[in-house]
């Protein structure tokens, strides 16, 4: 990149920038964590000079209570048992990587009982240097509150009080009783901590689209961990898929009250636009309900962008949605053909409710019509 070359792998950020709306990318995001002078001095040096790491972000394990629609197997132990019991999904064309017909054993290749060396050369390597000279520690998962890994570590924070000046990067679902949080925040005092969660739909809507997930256990969570002041900021990460955007609007005025009342960070949010699998993807989406749902978060954000509790990336992210709805066409260049991804979306949604005992059209009453239209094109 920094020669000017695009990197196929760097897609995302091509297709946002290629919108020419002036929309800014995640590359120039992630960035600005490093001042231009580190960036020009990592450019310059040879690969193969030995650098302590700034971050570094870490999964232990894909133990997960969740099956989010748009996860699959190789993250979440929970999808593993819905395709250890019932099979592979049936007829899915798109699904080139086969994410949701095979348990993916690769994702982990340690059972919980069996000791994995990658995990204990991590913690080797985090009490003889890591500690000393990282900024940031991220976790991720599958859930790391159900990792016992995890806790192995933030144990390590809460036994070894000023040792380590490493800030603390949690992704949580957050769907998970009180006690497990308070025991992270309690252990974490003194620690600088971030907490990132993921949601990007109201109500019924959340909890079809993150099966497993109770909406009033997640607002609960939030507004405890923002009213307890021990985290130094609270992320919401929205993944940006076909089924968020009829609430998506009533959501983020939701987390702005939250931030009227906490503070600008309390939480912040981001807008990741899902590309795989593509045929969940807002793409997929007739063209006059992905209009609506443009124009919807257009008034949107007319309405709320002066408002002073909205950080500059957070105007960004709505505005490049909106765009994103109004002009991109395909979720990604190796997309299969949009008949495809319909065919698909009909065909896993039809399974995922009868697997998961959920019924999309009395959930989304707005993609009913299109949906039967979908079946019936299957029949
Ligand atoms: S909470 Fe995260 S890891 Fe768990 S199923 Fe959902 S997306 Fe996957």
């Amino acid at each position: 990149m920094q020669k000017g070359e695009r990197p196929p792998g760097c897609e995302y950020c091509w297709k946002i920038e290629d919108m020419g709306r002036d929309a800014v990318s995640d590359r120039v995001y992630k960035s600005r964590i490093y001042p231009k002078e580190s960036l020009d001095e990592a450019s310059a040096m040879d690969p193969t000079t030995d650098v302590n790491l700034r971050t570094l972000e870490i999964s232990f394990d894909r133990t997960c209570q969740l099956a989010c629609s748009y996860c699959n197997p190789a993250f979440s132990s929970t999808w593993v048992r819905d395709i250890h019991r019932n099979g592979p999904y049936q007829d899915l064309v798109s699904d080139g990587r086969n994410h949701f017909t095979h348990e993916h054993p690769d994702a982990q290749r340690f059972t919980i009982n069996e000791t994995n060396p990658y995990v204990d050369a991590f913690f080797e390597w985090w009490n003889t240097d890591l500690h000393h000279t990282l900024d940031e520690l991220r976790i991720t998962g599958g859930e790391p509150l159900m990792s016992g890994y995890t806790w192995q570590l933030v144990d390590w924070f809460r036994d070894n009080p000023g040792r380590s000046s490493t800030r603390l990067a949690i992704n949580s679902n957050l769907a998970m009783e009180w006690t497990t949080i308070q025991r992270l925040l309690d252990s974490c005092q003194g620690v600088e901590l971030d907490l990132y969660t993921s949601n990007e739909a109201m109500g019924t809507h959340a909890e079809y689209i993150r099966d497993g997930l109770v909406w009033q256990t997640w607002v609960d969570n939030m507004s405890k961990i923002m009213k307890s002041s021990q985290v130094r900021a609270l992320h919401v990460m929205c993944t940006i898929n076909a089924l968020c955007l009829e609430s998506l609007p009533e959501f983020l005025t939701l987390l702005l009250e939250w931030k009227s009342r906490w503070g600008a960070d309390m939480p912040i949010f981001t807008l990741n636009i899902l590309r795989f699998p593509s045929f969940q993807s807002p793409l997929v989406l007739p063209d006059h309900i992905r209009m609506h749902h443009r124009d919807r978060l257009q008034r949107w954000l007319d309405n709320w962008y002066n408002h002073a509790m909205l950080h500059e990336h957070e105007r960004n992210h709505v505005q490049r949605l909106i765009d994103y709805l109004d002009c991109v066409k395909t979720p990604h260049s190796e997309a299969f053909d949009m008949s495809k991804l319909h065919s698909d979306f009909g065909n896993f949604y039809q399974q995922y409710d009868r697997r998961r005992n959920k019924d999309f059209t009395a959930t989304f009453p707005g993609l009913k019509d299109w949906f039967d239209g979908l079946r019936l094109q299957q029949h």
